[in-house]
């Protein structure tokens, strides 16, 4: 069940994903070659309880494995759901971040990817592109128009650069919980409703140097390329109205 978000709902989520990338401004230039990347994670969680928001991912998941912090940070062939842990980041890492904060019962949820130092030209073409099919999915979100036109502007713009799409993992309504109806996939396949003012999503494609199939690590969480070849990920929360789309998340990089 979709559930469309009126205006005063849409005011919070926005205050929410304001707050978020507020957070990623600041925390950008402390991810460096040099840092482990838990100093990443101590950093969002105080920052964010500093703030008066909720880290949404801390404790997200099965009782059994919840997972365990406020910040997922995935490198290289990790695709998303990355464990900080007392690994260093390296120049040359891609270095996606994903995070989402609860501000008040609205839920925000962003992701970029980011170059540690000086990376080949291969991984900045990667990330870039991936970049460019988060927009280029945005520019297909409209009102009266079909869902799956997002997971069709994603794909192709990926594939026309020769990259895997991510098929196993995928966008989703979002605001009020942090998954909700509906799956918005990279990869066309499954429901298409017609998108509707008070639709509040999260696109996010994961694009890969090589195939698009990923694996899960025995930790439960990271996913990671099958062929170990590099991933990218970028994440925009955004809300459709009638007669426009409004992307309420900041671009870091402007
Ligand atoms: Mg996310
Ligand atoms: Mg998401």
């Amino acid at each position: 069940m979709i559930r469309l978000k009126n205006e005063k709902q849409i005011d919070g989520i926005r205050t929410s994903c304001k707050l978020l990338s507020a957070m990623y401004r600041e925390l950008i230039p402390l991810v460096k070659p040099g840092v482990q990347t838990v100093e990443i994670e101590k950093w969002t969680r105080e920052w964010i309880r500093k703030a008066g928001g909720k880290p949404v991912f801390l404790g997200y998941g099965p009782k059994s494995n919840p997972f365990p912090a406020s910040i997922c940070i995935s490198i290289n062939e990790e695709v998303i759901h990355g464990l900080p842990s007392r690994r260093r980041i390296k120049e040359g890492d891609l270095v996606s971040l994903d995070c989402g904060i609860n501000l008040g019962g609205f839920i925000s949820d962003q992701a970029v990817s980011l170059e540690a130092g000086k990376v080949g030209s291969d991984i900045h073409a990667l990330n870039m592109t991936t970049r460019e099919c988060l927009y280029r999915g945005i520019g297909a979100a409209k009102a009266g128009d079909r869902l799956l036109q997002i997971s069709r502007a994603v794909e192709g713009y990926a594939r026309s650069r020769g990259y895997g799409v991510v098929h196993q993992f995928c966008g989703h309504g979002v605001g009020l919980d942090l998954h909700e109806d509906p799956q918005i996939p990279n990869v066309p396949h499954g429901p298409n409703p017609r998108m509707a003012g008070g639709f509040v999503i999260a696109i996010e494609p994961m694009i890969n140097m090589g195939t698009g199939d990923v694996q899960v690590l025995p930790d439960g969480w990271t996913v990671v390329t099958a062929d170990g070849l590099p991933s990218a990920h970028w994440e925009h929360t955004l809300a459709i109205w009638k007669d426009h789309t409004e992307i309420l998340t900041d671009d870091p990089l402007g």
